[in-house]
């Protein structure tokens, strides 16, 4: 299950990012995936559920959205694509993917420790 490597590595990139900063509470991550990724928002889901259990992370909830795929061709195609499209949908060539492989954390909603 490649979807637990990636909650791993975004776990990693959080602790990274939090930890030089008075946070008190991880209450949201919002992950953006590419919808050729080959990542199931469930399964990403859960397993972030899984690693942040019993950590300093444990409750925070995590959001997927799903980023369309947008593919340009030579034969002058140029837009979303659907989930089976694995070549051009006009001419069946190969195209050239503009976004939709990528996985990114789009935002991070955090608690801060009170400044007083
Ligand atoms: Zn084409």
């Amino acid at each position: 299950m490649h979807e637990f490597g990636i909650a791993t590595e975004i776990v990693n990139v959080v602790k990274e990012t939090v930890e030089s900063r008075p946070v008190k509470r991880l209450v949201s991550v919002t992950v953006e995936v590419g919808q050729l990724a080959m990542v199931n928002p469930e399964q990403l889901k859960f397993s972030f559920e899984i690693i942040t259990e019993g950590g300093p992370f444990e409750g925070a909830e995590m959001r997927v959205e799903t980023q369309p795929a947008v593919a340009k061709c030579k034969c002058g195609f140029e837009g979303a694509l659907g989930d089976e499209d694995y070549v051009c949908p006009k001419c069946g060539g190969m195209y050239e993917l503009l976004s939709g492989r990528d996985i990114c954390i789009k935002n991070l909603e955090v608690e801060l420790e009170d400044e007083s």
